[in-house]
């Protein structure tokens, strides 16, 4: 595992890419709560905001790529196919509540730090800039965790952490300096909006 290309074959295409503004959502903690792998044809429990933050983008023309470690695919917990359900069920839950969908899914099943896609890392960010052709720093990052924040940051795109969960599994804060703070998708969609001179 040495380079961001070494996922690319498990990567689906990016679909109705049209050069706009792109946001990256961290999945767990941020739009739904962790999601118990095993239990099959279950809502995905959204927290609250997450739908209406993601209308709001999709509405002002953002293309919203998810970003997650899931690492209980190499643990052997869960397969490939079903995260792709879980993630079919929540853009489709966000779908029926608001009729707008997320566009694209990236996600890293690796728990060895050494892969260049699990956050912190930003493998994932790169492989996207470089696949869509864009300026990430001018791209935002939005998440819960100390994790995303530190993946934006490594490749200079604007940082927003939502103060959803925000804590390790210890339930200690881990400290980290995002461009901003939200208290949830929705206030950090406004915020993404405003710093892009965007009116509502
Ligand atoms: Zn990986």
């Amino acid at each position: 595992m040495a380079n961001i290309w070494d996922h690319y074959s498990s990567a689906q295409d990016f679909v109705g890419y049209k050069g706009q503004q792109v946001g990256f959502l961290d999945r767990d903690g941020t739009i739904c709560h962790e999601q118990p792998i095993s239990r099959a044809g279950e809502q995905v429990a959204l927290i609250e905001g997450s739908a209406e933050g993601v209308a709001l983008l999709k509405h002002h023309g953002y293309y919203l790529i998810v970003i997650t470690n899931q690492p209980r695919i190499s643990r052997g917990e869960a397969d490939e196919g079903r995260l792709r359900e879980i993630n079919d069920a929540l853009s489709g839950q966000i779908e029926t509540l608001t009729g707008e969908r997320i566009d694209h899914f990236l996600y890293c099943p690796h728990e060895d730090n050494a892969c260049p896609w699990r956050k912190p890392n930003p493998g994932m960010l790169q492989f996207a800039a470089l696949r869509l052709g864009l300026d990430i720093t001018r791209t935002t990052v939005v998440g819960d965790s100390h994790k995303d924040i530190l993946a934006g940051q490594a490749v200079g795109a604007r940082t927003i952490q939502v103060l959803t969960r925000n804590l390790v599994s210890d339930g200690t804060p881990k400290p980290c300096q995002p461009n901003h703070t939200a208290p949830d998708l929705l206030a950090a969609a406004h915020l993404i909006l405003r710093l892009d001179h965007i009116s509502v």
